[in-house]
Formats: C-alpha cells, structure tokens, sequence
C-alpha cells in the first residue's frame, strides 16, 4: 500500500476502510492481487447494479472498440448516443409514461445535480432550494449545500447559503407529518423562509443510512410543490436504476417528478451521469451549460445493454425475490444479537441493518472485510450497515456474504 500512501492525496478513503490491492472482479466477486476473494455487498456505492465487468456489457464494449468506435465525443450526435437514447426512451420512459428530455452532464452523480439546481433556479428566478436532514447529494460546492450533513461542510464555503433544510420523512417520529411541517412554513410569513425554486430529495435515503419515505408522504410532498409552483426533484443517483424493485424509485408512489439525476448504475459501471427534465423545462440556450466530458460512447454502449434488462419483468421480480429474502435474513440476525439492539430498514435491494451502539457498524464492516466480504456503512453517525449488492447476486453469494455479517456481528459481541 506504500505507493497509495506516498502518492495519493489523503482524502482518499476507501484506501484505508478496504485495505487490499483489488486487480479483477467479475459479478459479486473481487479478487485481490494475490488472488484473494471477496464478496461485493457495497457495488460501487450503487454503480454496479448489473454486477462487476457483466459480459453482456463488456463484451458490446469489446466489439465497439475493435469496430474503432468514437470513445470522446464532446456532446456530438453519436450513433452510440443514438441507441441509448432510443433505448431510454421505448424501454423505461415510454412504457411508464413519463415524458422526459435528457441533459448529459459531467460523468458524476454531483454534475448531475449541479444542474439540476441551475436549471430549477434559472427558471423560476428564485435562488433558495429546500432539501431534507439526512439528504445527500454530492460534494462539489451547488450539490454539498443541499447535502443534510455538516461533517461535510466548512462555513467557509458558503454552503449554507440560498438552501433551507426541514424534516425528512420520520425524522421528528413516527407521528408528526413533516409535510405539514413544511406547509406551514411556506405560508406562514414569520417562518422566514424564502419560496424555493425547487424541493430536491432523494425517496430512500443511501448515504443518509437508508431511510425510506413512505408513499403517502412522497405524494404529499409532490401536492406541495404543485400548489406552491415548486419544482420536485428526484435524486434517483443511489436507489434508481431498479434498486428498489422498479426502474425510478418514486414509480412505487405514481409521482411525477420535475426532474430526475440519474448516474451510477445508469452506466452499467462506466462514469455517466444526465438529467432527465419536464419536456417544457428545457429552457437552456445552446450552449448554456455544456462541459468536455458529455457524451462518454462507451458508457452509453454499456449503458443500452443495461436498460435491455428492463425489456421485461425479470429483474424487477428478481429485485423482489432477493431483497425479501434479504430482509427477512437480516430480521433473523438481527433478532439473534439482542445486546446489540439492532434494527432493519429499507426497500428492495437496499437495507440497512442499523447498529446503534457507537462504532459497532464500522467494526463489523472491519471484520467483515477480513472474512472476505466488502460492505460499508451510511448514516450520520456511520451506525447503519449498508447492504447495496449487485442486483444480479447469485443467492448462494448473497446467504455467503450474510453469513460472514453474522459471524462478524458474533465476534464483536464476544
Ligand atoms: N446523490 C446521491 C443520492 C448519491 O448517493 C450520490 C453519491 N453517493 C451523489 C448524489 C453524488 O454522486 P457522485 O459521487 O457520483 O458525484
């Protein structure tokens, strides 16, 4: 690791919670150098929902390279672009009825919602954006201010300015609706709140330690922004791309929102990142709002590939069926530890085991990465450990991986 050390800047992170050497991976699997295998509950943060190197995905990449075709090409009209765009359209959008434009943007999920903030505030000529405790959306400068976590932020760079936070779903109990909250805040003139542009949330918090909004309050929350002319924007960067069973996460509440930021997975694990916005939202001048990195060819060769899995209902069920099963695994392991007053929450594919005594969910992880399993934790406190496996996992992967959780979480409470 000397040369990791010597040469990369300290910021890095994942170098020191995951220290090994990694060289191949092919599914859920990871292999170290020296041949070491690990299984991959974490999946790139959510950027491998069809796995590591799927051969359906590489092998249309493979092809595509030694046919010579175009890799960079600013935001140019590709024949690749071509095909993800019909793809997008006739596989996901035009079958749920949702009428969206798409915006490349830079290849992160940040310039995704860089934009996506841009864009809100340039239309309605207001500048304040609300967002929610425990939201994350990235950590460039536009996107950091809305992210519900001050452990990220310095009052230096201004990132509390122009955003209002208020309760997420949850947040204040389990009986207090936070969209009322909010409502009398708009209306209210003493609350001191400015009409925001648009209201940015995420409908199953990742990074924030996997809490789920539930229907009635994402369906509240998008009545608001009507009556109020707010715009509603979906962060679907992290529980999109059929993590919670369906392609867009908020199909499970019938919302319709504004906008949606797409990213991770959306690639099938190449850096791509775009924005999906209202038809009529569309208010860029040509070149308003452009950058090198637009149009990654080869992402969009793996990224066409991606969406056939959407062709039919498979993968859906398949979401459905593992992330039942995973549940219920969980509820059983954490019925079995009750010192460790463990929790489950989540939906779909993503679940949070959550561990509320003070570092037991980072030392699980720890012990867990030495037994051979890559998992990571999410939350304020960094107590929710965070199950994000490929959706695509073999089972017998996933009960092997949920074992080493289990003997891990026996260890710490020895
Ligand atoms: N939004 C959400 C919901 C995310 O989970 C993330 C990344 N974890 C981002 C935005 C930022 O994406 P990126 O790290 O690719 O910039």
């Amino acid at each position: 690791m000397r040369i990791f050390e010597e040469m990369e800047s300290e910021v890095r992170g994942y170098v020191r919670s995951f220290p090994a050497i990694f060289h191949v991976a092919r599914g859920s699997e990871m292999f170290d150098e020296h041949g070491k295998r690990y299984i991959d509950f974490f999946a790139g943060a959510g950027t491998l929902n069809y796995g590591h190197n799927n051969p359906l995905l590489t092998d249309a990449m493979i092809q595509y390279l030694q046919e010579g075709g175009i890799v960079h090409g600013l935001d140019k009209a590709t024949v690749a672009k071509r095909a993800f765009l019909t793809k997008l359209r006739d596989t996901i959008l035009a079958p749920r009825n949702l009428q969206y434009k798409v915006q490349f943007t830079g290849p992160t999920g940040t310039n995704a919602v860089e934009t996506a903030l841009k864009l809100a505030r340039m239309i309605k000529r207001r500048s304040n954006i609300i967002s929610f405790t425990n939201g994350y959306h990235g950590l460039t400068l536009g996107a950091l201010a809305v992210t519900g976590n001050y452990d990220y932020k310095d009052e230096s760079y201004g990132s509390r300015s122009n955003v209002a936070f208020m309760p997420y779903d949850g947040y204040l109990g389990e009986d207090v609706n936070t969209i009322d909250y909010l409502r009398l805040f708009l209306e209210d003139g003493s609350s001191g709140i400015d009409l925001p542009a648009a209201i940015i949330v995420e409908t199953v918090q990742g990074e924030g330690g996997i809490n789920v909004a539930s229907i009635e309050w994402l369906k509240a929350l998008e009545t608001l922004c009507r009556e109020f002319d707010i715009l509603l924007i979906i962060d679907d960067i992290q529980v999109g791309n059929g993590r919670t069973g369906t392609f867009f996460s908020f199909e499970r509440a019938g919302i319709y929102p504004d906008m949606v930021t797409l990213s991770k997975s959306i690639g099938g694990g190449l850096p791509m990142a775009l924005l999906l916005m209202r038809p009529e939202l569309d208010q860029w001048q040509p070149g308003e709002h452009t950058g090198t990195f637009r149009g990654n060819n080869l992402a969009f060769i793996a990224a066409t590939q991606a969406l056939s899995y959407w062709d039919n209902d498979d993968l859906a069920q398949a979401v459905k069926y593992k992330g039942d099963l995973l549940r219920k695994e969980l509820e059983r392991i954490a019925a079995k530890f009750p010192e460790l007053g463990a929790s489950v929450r989540g939906l779909g594919m993503v679940q949070g085991l959550v561990l509320p005594q003070t570092g037991v969910a980072g030392e699980t992880s720890a012990e867990a990465f030495t037994r051979g399993l890559v998992i990571e934790t999410a939350g304020a406190n960094d107590h929710v450990l965070k199950f994000l496996p490929s959706l695509l996992i073999e089972e017998d992967l996933l009960h092997e991986g949920l074992e080493i959780v289990e003997q891990s979480l026996a260890v710490l409470v020895e």
